[in-house]
């Protein structure tokens, strides 16, 4: 048993959501979040240059490279990736502190974050969001107007190698409506909760009361 697993025994409430960039994953997490009490968000810890409408601490902890590389020294992640040029990492600590907490954590992770934490998680319950069609991730990546042209080619490049990763993940939804995808995220949430290995107190506690 690897030293992560046995920090995270069970470790049941953690869903992971990948999807290429531009795709809406962080639209529809959003909304998601809005619609899912109990439902934390993991913030990622990037090196990569925060957008003008993202807030430290809020979407990303935005970090230098030397602190990013004290953090992997220090054993502070989870997993961390390079993921278009810029590096990020999940922290270790707010997920043990879920855990301990029993709330359940969602990770907005690229598809080799994913393969590490399903690794160390086994629990874990992931997905895949998937955009329409490859011209309209191209026009939602381009109407972002977050990126210069060159990253968005390089993301868009990198998009059709992501995408062939979706048979790894345990549920696929396709972000062409908002409010339908965070429905279907909703359901998956819902379905993961009452798992039951992640009710097993409870079910314990029902079954006492027949003895
Ligand atoms: P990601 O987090 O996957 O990189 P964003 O959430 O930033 O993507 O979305 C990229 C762009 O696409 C944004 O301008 C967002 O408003 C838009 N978008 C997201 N979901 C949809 C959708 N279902 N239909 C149309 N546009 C969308
Ligand atoms: P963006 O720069 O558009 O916010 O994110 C780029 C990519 O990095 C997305 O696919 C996102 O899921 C991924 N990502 C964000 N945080 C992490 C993390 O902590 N680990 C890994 N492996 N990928 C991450």
């Amino acid at each position: 048993m690897t030293r992560s697993q046995a920090k995270f025994p069970g470790a049941a409430s953690v869903i992971i959501i990948s999807a290429p960039s531009g795709s809406g994953k962080s639209t529809v997490v959003r909304s998601l979040l809005n619609s899912a009490p109990g439902l934390q968000f993991s913030v990622s810890y990037t090196t990569r240059a925060r957008r003008s409408r993202e807030k430290n601490g809020r979407e990303y902890f935005f970090v230098t490279l030397a602190q990013f590389k004290r953090m992997i020294a220090a054993g502070e992640f989870v997993e961390w990736a390079n993921v278009y040029g810029n590096f990020y990492g999940t922290p270790r600590r707010p997920i043990e502190a879920a855990h301990r907490a029993g709330a359940d954590i969602l990770l907005d992770i690229d598809v080799q974050g994913h393969r590490k934490v399903r690794k160390r998680l086994r629990g874990a319950v992931s997905v895949f969001l998937l955009p329409p069609s490859y011209e309209e991730l191209k026009r939602r990546l381009t109407a972002r107007n977050s990126e210069c042209p060159a990253t968005v080619e390089k993301r868009l490049r990198a998009a059709r190698d992501e995408i062939s990763h979706w048979p790894e993940y345990d549920f696929v939804v396709v972000n062409d409506n908002v409010a339908r995808a965070t429905r279907a995220l909703h359901a998956i949430v819902t379905a993961s909760r009452a798992r039951r290995q992640n009710q097993r107190d409870e079910i314990r506690k029902i079954c006492r009361t027949f003895s």
